[in-house]
């Protein structure tokens, strides 16, 4: 039997459009991999009688509903007394819950506990107690007729802490099924041409189900198998990823990674190469995206931001007719930059973007979203040359970036690279 969960945030914050329901997100995301339904999203602020009818709402519509908030000290943290009235349960005082709150007070931060906070150690009768260990108020989850609730307190660190520590445990008890699903990651192909390709093929299955998912130029296929156990659900997916890759060929670029990024950095660390970049247009946001991942060291030499003509020519070594004939966002000119600083960092690899971001045309008349990305290799020099068209300028940085990416792993799987 599957389930359907309703999500109900409580805070006041919430409605006045101070804080964004970044729980819901988090919460939605946990119970999809887990083959829950989500089918409502509640935003109710610190009162309890609305409170009160959101509960009478959900628990006609769901069998399991998850509250954020509310379950702190103060007056307005009214969540547990109003869960418990609407569903008669009495609250009852755990000693040693209390005892781990003072002691979160002393040891952490270093104040004897308000006596406020008593109230944080009373919980529903009969629940299973969630801990918290980054936090003062624990969760609790109880079942009343069928109907499974479950209280989770407000800050987002305290929230997914105890999401995956004791939530997603839970609600694993809850079904005899298994969820397991793998991310096929694409670059270079639009969303409406994959789904093109794949359409007949996706509109006909059911178990495994395989969704798209599209950012520029990017289209995430997420194939996701129920079975009774891990294994068999796995064992359903390689039969899906492998018709993937064959209708859609090398634009495929990994299979449960993260990005295009970390894509490369797994593959450089793969093949020993080490890699160095030239940047103008996005400002080192390729290096930036780099070295996010822990261990670039490995494989990332260091950059150069070559904003100004002058720090291409100086230096990149950018030679000063390309500059002048051909201007700075030019095939040539990209060139040159990736083999300027494959040299001067001693790199395998040197890539370089350089384009007009906008949002206006550069001093030459460069139109907006004509990008240029360098490789250079010990096989030779390529680049890709791009018209992202008027996009919005971070954009086309970002795409920008994502492109030198590609030609990087491209380059590294043997792949043609100049062509997207
Ligand atoms: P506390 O013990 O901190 O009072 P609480 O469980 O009572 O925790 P709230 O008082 O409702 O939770 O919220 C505390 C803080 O957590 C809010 O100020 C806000 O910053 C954050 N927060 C609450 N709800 C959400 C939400 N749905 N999404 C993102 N952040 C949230
Ligand atoms: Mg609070």
């Amino acid at each position: 039997m599957s389930h359907t969960a309703e999500l109900i945030a409580v805070g006041t914050e919430l409605l006045l459009g101070n804080i964004a329901n970044t729980n819901a997100q988090v919460i939605s995301q946990s119970l999809s991999a887990l083959g829950i339904n989500v089918f409502w999203h509640t935003v109710v602020g610190d009162n309890p009688k609305r409170l009160k009818e959101a509960l009478d709402i959900a628990r006609r519509r769901a069998d399991i509903i998850i509250t954020t908030g509310g379950l702190g000290p103060t007056y307005d943290d009214l969540t547990k007394q109003t869960i418990c009235a609407a569903f008669g349960k009495p609250l009852i005082l755990h000693p040693d819950i209390l005892e781990n709150i003072r002691a979160f007070y002393e040891a952490a931060l270093h104040v004897p506990m308000p006596e406020n906070n008593i109230q944080q150690a009373e919980l529903p009768e009969g629940c299973a107690v969630f801990d918290n260990p980054v936090g003062t108020a624990p969760g609790c989850a109880f079942e009343c007729g069928g109907i499974h609730v479950l209280m989770l307190p407000g800050p987002p660190h305290e929230m997914e802490t105890m999401l995956r520590r004791h939530v997603e445990p839970y609600l694993r008890k809850l079904s005899h099924e298994v969820i397991v699903s793998l991310d096929i990651m694409t670059f270079g192909m639009g969303e409406s041409s994959v789904e093109e390709l794949l359409h007949e093929k996706m509109a006909l299955m059911t178990n495994p189900t395989l969704a798209t998912y599209a950012k520029p130029c990017e289209v995430r296929l997420r194939a996701t198998a129920k079975a009774a156990t891990e294994a068999e659900a796995r064992s359903m997916l390689f039969p899906v990823r492998d018709m993937v890759y064959e209708t859609l060929g090398d634009v495929v670029y990994g299979v449960d990674v993260a990005d295009l990024a970390e894509s490369c950095h797994a593959q450089l660390i793969r093949r020993k190469m080490t890699l160095a970049t030239a940047e103008s247009c996005t400002g080192g946001l390729v290096a930036e995206k780099l070295t996010a991942i822990p261990g670039a060291s490995a494989v990332y030499r260091g950059g150069v931001v070559s904003y100004w003509t002058s720090v291409k020519a100086d230096v990149l070594h950018v030679n000063q007719s390309i500059l002048d004939t051909y201007g700075p966002v030019s095939k040539e000119c990209a060139r040159a930059m990736a083999e300027g600083v494959r040299k001067i960092t001693g790199a395998d690899i040197g890539v370089s973007v350089t384009g007009a971001a906008g949002p206006d045309p550069d001093e030459r008349g460069t139109p907006v979203g004509i990008v240029h990305v360098g490789l250079a290799t010990p096989e030779g020099t390529f680049c890709r040359s791009l018209d992202m068209g008027r996009r919005r300028r971070d954009r086309i940085q970002g795409l920008a970036a994502n492109h030198a990416f590609d030609v990087v792993r491209r380059y590294l799987q043997g792949l043609p690279i100049e062509q997207v």
